[in-house]
């Protein structure tokens, strides 16, 4: 049967996990694993409850673990409870009162009113067992008011009492048993487990008031129930049948089965209801005058008293020492605690000035951005500034070097190449300028041209004509003022045009320029030639009257004519 249970468990334990792997994979429900977690738990309980078998301990470990990968906080605190109750059972107090402290712990961690009840009980069933029904009945009390506080009802409500009613038969109130149990006894939808304690309690306490028939009523009523009671109860049942048996004067069924539930008392640590039984047998022999098998009896009953004794005072020493090592253990989680929140601020303050480095330094960083973005605008300002200046004066050393090639440029187009005078054009860009400001004053626009420069050029070569001309430009610049404005005309032809000038100087002018002429030794291929001239010129205005002033192409005009007739009479002249 045992066995059974294990591998039920196991199997059990397998299947949650191999569940709580798949469900990582295929989302199965949390409330469905947690339900299959319950399911394994009552299992445990109940082989706990049952009878206390150590070997399941490890379950009770590897189930928690399994609790704790749920984070499911209600059963990890039921499982410590278990193990606390199986080590309780095995007389390790130290051991269970740290199971029932880490429940207690988890359970006011999470305000979880239930399971700080559930642990309370765990507690009084501590207390009791020890006989320490003072510190029991303080936990009663605690129980009582969060019940109250927490309008809880049902089961631990009926707990509460049954624990009262324990600690009244423990200190022989048995009337107070029997009144605080009989309506229990009686409610129709008492859970079975508790309904078989009830019944217990109950019948033992009408058995301790001398009332054996209603006892044995009240048992057998419950005896379907056989199956719910742990073993230690089953053998309580059949302890308070066979005390039924001798209290009615049923001495040899009383003996028959005191007999048989003794045997199922050895090898146990039930040693209490072993001494029970055994006064039973001694009991029932000395009604049955049979001295000799019941002085045997009652000589073995003293021995296990006197174990029982031992036992007691051992767990209580047991206990003693667990409270003070829970106690130093306690201590020991406080200075733990006090170094922890110490280091935790110590920690605290270390990331805090690691922020505040960290704060600082993203700000220089920030302000040498920025600065660096500030300097290199302004390098580059600066930059495009010199840029532009230097441009600036690329920009008015090309324009200085334009104007000046367009002067170069200009007077270039206004000269002669031959004889470097100035040409034609240059005449014309210049006449209405001089016209506008010589206009009051008398000037003179004279025409001179070489007789019979053909005949030069043929004889003598195209060459020899371009030095006469060259020859010509300078006479007539040595004739004329340095205001006079000499101008290759075309071919051999010259025009001067002499501002502030009289007919009378122009005429003065002409001829030294004709006798000038007429004089120069001209020299061509080591030959000495002559030249003459012919001129004809027209004062400009022509006359004083403003209104019959002639343009300068009419006066122009006039002294073609002049140089016409000058041709035509005899030249030179
Ligand atoms: P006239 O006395 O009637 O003025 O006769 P002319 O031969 O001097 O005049 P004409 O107009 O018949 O001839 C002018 C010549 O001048 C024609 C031309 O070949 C020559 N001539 C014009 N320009 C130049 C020049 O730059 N160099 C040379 N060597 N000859 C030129
Ligand atoms: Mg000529
Ligand atoms: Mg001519």
């Amino acid at each position: 049967m045992k066995r059974c249970v294990l591998l039920f468990i196991l199997i059990q334990s397998a299947l949650l996990c191999v569940q709580a792997r798949e469900a990582n994979g295929r989302g199965i429900g949390i409330s469905e694993q947690r339900q299959q977690l319950n399911v394994v738990y009552d299992e445990l309980r109940r082989a706990v409850r049952r009878d206390y078998d150590l070997s399941l301990l490890p379950r009770i470990r590897v189930f928690r673990e399994q609790a704790k990968s749920f984070g499911d906080v209600p059963i990890i605190i039921d499982s410590y409870l278990l193990e606390g109750a199986l080590f309780e059972q095995y007389g390790a107090y130290k051991d269970a009162l740290v199971m029932h402290f880490e429940a207690l712990a988890l359970a006011e961690k999470s305000h979880d009113e239930q399971r700080i009840i559930d642990v309370y009980f765990a507690f009084v069933e501590l207390e009791v067992e020890l006989e320490r029904f003072d510190a029991a009945e303080r936990y009663l009390h605690k129980i009582s008011k969060a019940l109250q506080r927490s309008q809880i009802g049902g089961t631990p409500t009926y707990l509460l009492s049954l624990w009262q009613a324990q600690i009244l038969q423990f200190k022989g109130s048995y009337r107070e048993v029997v009144a605080k149990m009989r309506p229990l006894f009686e409610q129709t939808n008492l859970p079975d487990d508790l309904k078989a304690k009830v019944t217990l309690l109950y019948a033992r306490g009408l058995l301790s008031s001398g009332e054996f028939e209603a006892a044995r009523r009240a048992l057998l009523e419950v005896k379907s129930l056989q199956q719910v009671y742990t073993s230690k109860e089953q053998i309580e049942y059949q302890i308070l049948l066979a005390k039924c048996h001798l209290q009615a004067g049923e001495f040899y069924q009383a003996e028959l089965l005191a007999t048989k539930e003794l045997q199922q008392t050895f090898d146990t640590r039930y040693l209490t209801e072993q001494g029970e039984l055994q006064q039973i047998l001694a009991n029932a022999h000395v009604q049955q005058q049979q001295y000799k098998q019941a002085h045997l009896y009652i000589q073995r009953a003293l021995m296990t008293e006197r174990a029982i004794n031992l036992q007691k005072r051992s767990n209580k020493v047991l206990q003693l020492e667990a409270q003070f090592s829970v106690a130093q253990q306690k201590q020991q989680l406080n200075v733990l605690e006090r170094d922890n929140a110490q280091q935790a601020q110590k920690l605290e303050r270390q990331q805090q000035q690691l922020e505040n480095a960290r704060l600082t330094q993203q700000r220089w960083i920030l302000l040498a951005l920025l600065l660096f973005g500030v300097g290199g605008f302004l390098y580059w300002r600066w930059q495009n500034k010199r840029y532009l200046i230097v441009l600036k004066q690329q920009v008015q050393a090309r324009t200085a070097e334009l104007a000046e090639r367009n002067e170069r440029l200009q007077a270039l187009s206004f000269t002669d190449s031959l004889t470097g005078l100035r040409n034609r054009h240059y005449f014309f860009s210049v006449i209405d300028g001089f016209i506008s400001q010589t206009q009051q004053r008398e000037s003179v626009l004279c025409l001179v041209d070489i007789d019979h420069f053909k005949r030069i050029n043929d004889t003598y070569g195209h060459a020899a004509g371009d030095v006469i001309l060259q020859r010509f430009a300078e006479i007539l610049k040595q004739c004329t003022r340095r205001s006079d404005i000499v101008v290759r005309w075309g071919g051999e032809e010259f025009l001067l045009l002499m501002p502030d000038m009289s007919r009378q100087e122009a005429c003065e002018v002409a001829e030294r320029i004709r006798l000038q002429v007429s004089s120069y030794p001209f020299v061509i291929n080591d030959h000495i030639l002559t030249c003459t001239c012919s001129i004809g010129f027209a004062p400009l205005p022509l006359v004083p009257e403003r209104d019959k002033w002639l343009n300068w192409e009419q006066t122009l005009e006039l002294a073609d004519v002049g140089l016409y007739i000058a041709k035509e009479t005899r030249r030179n002249a």
